[in-house]
């Protein structure tokens, strides 16, 4: 069994090691390919591997042409909106994520984010607090969960709306308020922490309308996905509404308009650094490796989003 691991950004070296301690026990040949700079060099280190460890890799309909004896593609991370699932499911390819295994980073960095905005960008002058603040939080995931445990323990009135969670006990364990509307939990935000996917529903889905229902001062705070925004609607919000602020991690389209325009009311990550902390990248990657024997050996699918 052969298993390439693409990663244009690469893990950390402890990563790696492990990953490759993983697939030596179970008698499969690690294939490294890091920082590649052309989609070629993916296409062609993808001819013969029978699995496929990426990141943010992209893997499109071309790739999976390509991996002529391919049969399972682990994201390690949660969004998987890079890979191409249609044409993976038509050729037979599994895919999965590694859901969880980076949510403590991501919900470190929304944390930091709210904190860096309410201290004008650490540049002199007043600031606020965040303590006894509402932080509502949009989907109440793996990282959402985590961003409400944290918020509560930094003194904040924590609600969430996640309209595919029934279970009002999940909210009530936490001690966070469970919203029914998604107007609601905007019109109320001092802070609002996104974490939807990105999928057909949600693209496009944050803008103009919902940022201008946030109460004066809040702030938009974005570790999921830029494809989420509509750029337009939030910078027409921002235009009209001077105290709105907006903060995240991945760079929109419109990023070098909206630093000019806004100035310190705007703020963007100059890479995605989310999942960016050596613990992230140990377990996602480590993960991913398992889950792949796992699934050879096994036959286990209970990761797979493609089914
Ligand atoms: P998750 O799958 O655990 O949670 C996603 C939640 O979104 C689920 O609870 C689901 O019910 C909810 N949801 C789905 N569609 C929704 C909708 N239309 N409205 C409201 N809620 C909806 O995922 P997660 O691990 O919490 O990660 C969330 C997102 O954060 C990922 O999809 C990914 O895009 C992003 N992410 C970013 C980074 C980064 O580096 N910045 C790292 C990890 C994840």
């Amino acid at each position: 069994m052969k298993v390439l691991v693409a990663t244009e950004k690469p893990f950390a070296k402890k990563a790696v090691d492990g990953i490759r301690a993983i697939f030596d026990k179970a008698g499969y040949q690690t294939v490294l390919l890091e920082k590649y700079t052309d989609k070629a060099q993916l296409l062609e280190a993808v001819a013969d591997v029978d699995a496929m460890i990426i990141r943010s890799d992209k893997v499109t309909a071309e790739v999976i042409a390509a991996a002529r004896n391919l049969k399972i593609v682990v994201r390690a991370g949660a969004g998987y909106d890079n890979v191409d699932l249609a044409a993976a499911s038509a050729k037979g390819v599994v895919v999965m994520n590694t859901p969880g295994q980076n949510s403590n980073a991501v919900a470190e960095l929304a944390l930091a984010m709210m904190i860096f905005m309410s201290r004008n960008r650490f540049t002199p002058g007043t600031g606020s607090e965040i303590q006894g603040k509402t932080l509502a939080i949009h989907a109440y995931g793996n990282v959402g969960k985590l961003v409400g445990r944290k918020g509560k323990a930094l003194g904040m009135n924590v609600i969430a709306y996640d309209p595919f969670i029934t279970d009002a006990a999940v909210f009530e364990k936490d001690g966070v308020e469970k919203v029914d509307s998604v107007e609601d939990l905007y019109s109320r935000a001092d802070f609002l922490s996104l974490h939807i996917p990105a999928t057909l529903q949600t693209v496009k889905s944050i803008g103009y309308d919902l940022m201008m229902s946030m109460p004066k001062g809040a702030t938009l705070v974005n570790t999921a996905r830029k494809e989420v925004i509509d750029e337009e609607g939030v910078m027409r919000a921002m235009t009209e509404r001077e105290d709105l602020k907006y903060i995240t991690d991945i760079a929109p389209e419109a990023a070098a308009d909206m630093a000019e325009k806004f100035g310190k009311r705007f703020f963007a990550t100059p890479k995605k650094m989310g999942a960016e902390t050596a613990e992230a990248n140990i377990n996602a990657g480590l993960a991913a490796a398992s889950q792949i024997v796992d699934y050879f050996v096994n036959g286990n699918v209970k990761f797979q989003v493609n089914k």
